[in-house]
């Protein structure tokens, strides 16, 4: 079956609900028995079967099917937000005195995660280069856990050899987890290239409407059960019904959703590599990309994410540019139909690979407007600019 059909059928199951096409949003907390024994005796996973709100209801089912069907594992896990999902898929498998090694690109409340929570229960963290590959061997250690992956990194957008850092690892025993928001499994799959921990801000392009917060991490059954547990049952994790179902909502539209982002974003990226005031465009798809290589052999599209990087301006023209611009939202987040802006600055975090400008730099996301009107828009920003 090819993607756009599995989204349209997957978790959908209507002689179990009346007939109704969507599984609708169960708002439970209780589930009623009929009998002591089964509530006293349970047997089986707990994971599978309706016993109560927080551990899973029809809709968590429903969802958690349908996004292991998008990501190609066996099952999914459903949590509160994206945020829940990086958080979830690390903690499922760390321990005190553990060490984990992380992309200096990575999501930065990740890095935080990392440096102000992990550390007070002696976990340590170091970072790798997004393009070190195979290379990666050379900073295991003997108590490394787990490496944790984004492709691309959603505010620079390097891509990391992932088959290479997944031979690595599981050679030595280690866990790999890959943050998928920028792609979902649409137009990337991290479980096909053996990545243990599929992570998603379904926040993002799955919700698609930007009304919404919720996570996903998607693997293997063992590991599952792992993430179910410390999540739901220990931590205290679980998404809401509501955004559960506007999650499978958005499954059903995902695929033409981000073709046309992909269309939108792919005019919008080479129209401004051309600008005379920027100095680069930070997106995949485009032939100059770094890693442009690494991506047409690993992925089928590229979304609505990129960055640009000005000539040497500073920081108030940048400011100013992003608060003129008419159809651009100034905004965190991405994912929803609608286009957003967001300057930002790598020098402030990144720690193995220093940043270098020349410019200040602007996330732009390109959204399901006419991509007509966005290069309008961005070309009089661009034009004020003393570099133009
Ligand atoms: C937004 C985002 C998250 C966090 O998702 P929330 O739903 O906002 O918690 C994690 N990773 C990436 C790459 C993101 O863009």
């Amino acid at each position: 079956m090819k993607r756009q059909t599995e989204l349209i059928g997957a978790g959908r199951h209507p002689d179990q609900h009346h007939g109704a096409v969507n599984v609708p949003p169960y708002r439970t907390s209780t589930v009623i028995r009929e009998k002591a024994e089964e509530m006293v005796h349970r047997r089986g996973s707990p994971f599978d079967e309706v016993m109560y709100g927080r551990i899973g209801t029809p809709t968590t089912f429903a969802f958690e099917e349908a996004m292991a069907v998008l990501e190609n594992t066996d099952r999914a896990a459903a949590l509160s937000s994206g945020m829940a999902a990086c958080a979830g898929a690390i903690l499922a498998v760390v321990k005190q005195g553990d060490h984990l090694l992380v992309q200096d690109s990575v999501y930065r409340p990740v890095r935080r995660l990392c440096d102000e929570f992990l550390t007070r229960m002696g976990i340590e963290t170091s970072y790798f280069a997004p393009g070190i590959g195979a290379d990666i061997e050379g900073l295991i250690r003997s108590n490394t856990r787990l490496i944790y992956l984004e492709a691309p990194g959603s505010q620079t957008f390097e891509i990391p050899d992932i088959p290479a850092i997944v031979e690595v690892a599981k050679a030595k025993g280690i866990y790999t987890a890959a943050d998928n928001t920028w792609s979902t499994g649409y137009f990337y799959r991290p479980a096909d290239h053996g990545v243990d921990f599929t992570v998603n801000a379904a926040t993002k392009y799955i919700v698609g409407h930007s009304d919404a917060m919720l996570g996903v991490v998607a693997c293997r059954e063992d590991l599952f059960y792992e993430m179910k547990t410390v999540s739901a049952m220990f931590l205290g994790n679980c998404a809401g019904s509501e955004e559960m179902y506007l999650g499978l909502r958005g499954l059903r539209t995902l695929a033409v959703r981000l073709d046309q982002h992909s269309r939108n974003a792919l005019a919008v990226a080479e129209w401004l590599s051309a600008h005379p005031a920027i100095d680069r465009v930070l997106y995949p798809a485009l032939p100059d990309h770094p890693q442009h290589d690494l991506w047409k052999r690993d992925f089928r599209g590229a979304s609505g994410l990129m960055s640009i990087v000005l000539k040497p301006v500073d920081e108030a023209a940048a400011f100013a540019f992003a608060d003129g611009l008419h159809h651009f939202g100034l905004g965190a987040s991405f994912g929803g139909y609608e286009s957003l802006v967001l300057p930002f600055d790598p020098t402030a975090y990144r720690t193995v690979e220093p940043w270098s400008g020349p410019g200040p730099a602007i996330r732009l996301h390109i959204g399901l407007e006419d991509p007509e009107d966005l290069i309008e828009d961005l070309d009089a920003g661009l034009s004020k600019l003393p570099a133009a």
